[in-house]
């Protein structure tokens, strides 16, 4: 194959510029290490017990009666959209059109993709918390825009937003502040008092807001997750995206949704008929039902992960660790530093070695990776004895 072409500076890269940066996530490099070596994958978080049997079966039936097999309606079922709506409601007090308001995508994967393919121009400025997500770069850089990281800094065992560089990272070129509470990798769970302070940042500046919400069932002791989109003025500005797999223990499912003002519905829409024009069929119709299972679901899925966030923070602490307890999320980040090491890349690539165990270092979550470079992340949503096991091993981590 010839795909290469030269250049008096040499062959033609097959990577486009645009994400030459990104190349192989680090988790295909660590899973890859977690195997050949038998060690406990914390890494990537995927939870290893499926939900709800009855939405499992629910797949099923859909499957069976022929529901979702041939192309779904592009802005996802009805049904669907009727439950999201519903959910949204019944939780938060928002009101939503289930026909203009509501899109289901892919996953929250395909909804920040298209989310910013449809409201970013090349140039814009995207302002988003570091360490993010890392679909977010990649997606920033495919639409053109220009990624501007504000750093969450430990402050009293927890990550925290300065409002003051918020503010000053925010230019006449910012288009859309890209926020994400609870917040992946940290855990931290942004309070109203500083959801008000970017909600009235986002008005005085005219911005657009797109709130990653796919961990609002998982808030722990008295953290509340409060959308954006609650907030006085946040309304007509705020795309919220959703998604049932990190709630309902389905991840492979990718069924995720936006709600926003029917125009910013319309925007996102024009870019998600062009990525995947639907979504998986038949897991609509599952979800459906998953979103409309009792409080009980809900509050027992939350005191299931307590527990377990407590088992590994505790196990974790007691092996040397600087621990980060989460306020919500399912990832305890860690403080290597009081075990002797300061290099996250470092520790993560031995660790399954030493300990077997892995673990994510967060400074791939970061532009400024010196700023990560001691942290580390384990995931927590495993069952209690694959975490017991991980914590005995990681007894012997210190030096
Ligand atoms: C897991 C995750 C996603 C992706 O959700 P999918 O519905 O699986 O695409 C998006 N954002 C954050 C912060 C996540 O942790």
């Amino acid at each position: 194959m010839t795909a290469m072409t030269a250049t008096p500076s040499g062959p033609r890269p097959l990577l486009n510029r645009r994400l030459a940066e990104f190349g192989t996530t680090i988790f295909a490099e660590m899973s890859a290490l977690a195997v050949s070596t038998g060690s406990i994958n914390l890494g990537q978080g995927f939870p290893d017990t499926d939900g709800p049997e009855q939405i499992r079966e629910a797949a099923v039936r859909a499957l069976r009666d022929g529901r979702g097999n041939q192309y779904p309606p592009g802005p996802g079922v009805p049904e669907l959209r009727t439950a999201i709506a519903g959910h949204q409601q019944r939780r938060y007090g928002i009101g939503l059109d289930p026909d203009r308001e509501v899109l289901v995508t892919a996953g929250a994967t395909e909804a920040i993709a298209a989310a910013l393919l449809a409201l970013v121009e090349p140039g814009d400025e995207v302002v988003a918390l570091e360490p993010y997500y890392d679909s977010y770069a990649a997606c920033i850089a495919m639409a053109g825009g220009t990624r501007v990281p504000v750093t969450l800094r430990p402050h009293d065992g927890a990550f925290r937003l300065d409002l003051d560089e918020l503010r000053a990272a925010i230019t006449p070129r910012t288009r859309l502040l890209l926020i994400n509470t609870p917040h992946n990798p940290t855990g931290t769970v942004l309070a109203r008092a500083e959801l008000t302070a970017i909600a009235e940042l986002a008005i005085e500046r005219d911005l657009l807001v797109v709130t990653d919400e796919v961990y609002e069932h998982l808030t722990f002791d008295a953290a509340e997750h409060v959308p954006l989109a609650t907030l006085p003025g946040m309304r007509e500005r705020t795309v919220t995206i959703g998604s049932s797999g990190k709630t309902f223990s389905f991840t492979g499912w990718k069924v995720g949704w936006v709600t926003a003002a029917p125009d910013l519905v319309t925007a996102v829409r024009s870019a998600k008929q062009f990525l995947t024009y639907v979504s998986a069929g038949p897991f609509q119709y599952a979800i459906a039902e998953a979103l409309a299972l009792p409080d009980a679901y809900f509050d027992g899925f939350r005191a299931d992960m307590t527990a377990k966030r407590d088992l590994l923070a505790a196990g974790l602490a007691d092996a040397g660790f600087g621990v980060f307890r989460p306020q919500g999320t399912y990832f305890i980040t860690t403080d290597i530093r009081p075990l002797g090491f300061d290099d996250g890349f470092a520790f993560c690539r031995a660790l399954p070695e030493r300990c077997g165990v892995v673990a994510i270092p967060n400074a791939v979550f970061y532009d400024d990776r010196q700023a990560g470079a001691p942290f580390v992340r384990f995931a927590f949503c495993k069952r209690l004895p694959v975490l017991e096991e991980a914590v005995s091993r990681l007894k012997g981590i210190a030096p």
